[in-house]
């Protein structure tokens, strides 16, 4: 068993997007939670290492990004792939230039490139500037990020602030013109002591492009789109087996902590459905109420019918008023602690399709389920695939589980996501 590409990804839920891309490109493919101490245990063509280094220290970020290496190279990978995100979070302080650096140096590369591209998300590139949706990444709110503000679009000009290496530009009129073009223009690059090129690409017949042109290349870096383009470098074509996943079974239900304003349409469509539904209240985990027993009581004789959701989610005017009398972190980390609390107990009485919506709701929950490791299967909506992993509050047996990031799917994603596995 041995793997073929081999992807470190700076955050969890860029991971899962990434993997879900790999796997609608044909590659079998595995994220696993952060590095793992022992060795694959999965036949697959691609894994993604999920890390959390998008905002902690330069320092930090490298060892983590190069002990993950280290695990992907003992693993086989023929190919690295370092995703970070579509709207390019960094500071001049990296982390996307450091990390790029030290792998380079680690894998002995002296080229490689960097791209966000990703048109499917309406991120694009063209002039080595980013564009978010219509406009540039400077006037698309990033500029006022609270960690990592964006307030220049010129990718170029950006990466060069993070790297003592050169910064290129393969720019669109070439990638227009196909991988060829695109390899003479690396060579190029290359003669003129550039080490790393930002890539244009405005629609996904460009990554398509791009792909061939980066078969023997140690090291990419990148969004998730342009992953859409190299398995086909593996003579990989896309099939429904690589989403193939073990049959579903068990109870079903949805835990939801995200406040966003596709998830409070989504808990609104599921409760005008008539599915049982229980709101969590944050004022009673903070006044000491056992909320976790009393929501395990309310399931319990429900699940028997049919999917049932325990949701925080609520308006941004509620979730103010929560946040000034909690504080924004306190309530926040209480809230995910209530609800990962609550995903563990539905697992541990039997519930084996489980739908967690909030990226950092997804990340409390995957760590208080003790799951390690996600094989991805088919999307349900775009960016949110179902998985199957073991978890300890399953007795270390199989479960299928969605994650879902804030804005993503649609109103009647809570009860489509189950028909979706029948
Ligand atoms: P999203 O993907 O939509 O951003 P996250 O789970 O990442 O969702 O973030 C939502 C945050 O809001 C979490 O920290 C969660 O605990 C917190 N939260 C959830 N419900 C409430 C609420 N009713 N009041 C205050 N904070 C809440």
């Amino acid at each position: 068993m041995s793997v073929l590409l081999g992807c470190i990804a700076d955050d969890f839920t860029g991971a899962t997007d990434l993997a879900n891309n790999l796997v609608r490109a044909g590659m079998r493919a595995v994220q696993t939670i952060g590095v793992p101490a022992a060795a694959l245990d999965a036949d697959v063509d691609a894994v993604v290492v999920a890390l959390k280094s998008r905002t902690i220290a330069p320092e930090e970020a490298i060892a983590q990004s190069l002990h993950a290496l280290r695990w992907l190279q003992a693993q086989g990978a023929r190919q690295i792939y370092f995703k970070y995100c579509s709207t390019f979070d960094s500071t001049p302080r990296g982390n996307i230039g450091p990390v790029t650096e030290a792998l380079m140096d680690a894998l002995g590369c002296d080229f490689t490139i960097a791209t966000p591209a990703f048109p499917d998300n309406k991120r694009t590139v063209f002039k080595g500037h980013l564009f978010v949706g219509d406009v540039l990444l400077s006037e698309s709110g990033m500029q006022n990020h609270p960690l990592t503000p964006m307030t220049d679009a010129n990718l170029v000009r950006v990466m060069q602030a993070q790297t003592r290496r050169k910064v290129g530009l393969v720019d669109y009129a070439t990638v227009a013109r196909g991988a060829e073009a695109i390899r003479e223009r690396i060579a190029q690059l290359r003669a003129e002591g550039v080490g790393v090129a930002i890539v244009d690409a405005v629609s996904n017949d460009d990554l398509m492009r791009l792909g061939p042109a980066l078969a023997d290349m140690p090291l990419i870096t990148a969004g998730s789109g342009v992953a859409i383009g190299l398995p086909a470098n593996f003579g990989i074509v896309p099939s429904s087996a690589a989403s193939a996943l073990p049959k579903a079974g068990g109870l079903r239900a949805v835990v939801s902590g995200s406040c966003s304003l596709a998830t409070n349409r989504q808990v609104a469509d599921f409760v005008a459905a008539g599915r049982p539904a229980l709101a969590i209240d944050p004022l009673q985990i903070a006044a000491g109420i056992d909320v976790v027993s009393k929501a395990l009581e309310w399931a319990a004789p429900l699940l028997e019918r049919g999917p049932v959701l325990v949701y925080s989610t609520a308006d941004a005017s509620a979730v103010k008023s929560v946040q000034g009398r909690l504080g924004v972190e306190e309530a926040g980390a209480m809230v995910e602690r209530t609800i990962a609390a609550i995903a563990r107990g539905l697992v541990e009485r039997g519930v084996r399709q489980l739908v967690v919506a909030g990226g950092e709701t997804s990340g409390a929950c995957v760590q208080v389920l003790g799951i390690a490791q996600l094989q991805i299967g088919a999307q349900i909506d775009p960016g949110v695939p179902w998985c199957h992993a073991r978890s300890d509050a399953a007795g270390g047996a199989g479960l299928h589980i969605a994650l879902k990031s804030g804005n993503f799917g649609a109103d009647d994603f809570f009860s489509k996501a189950f028909t979706f596995l029948e």
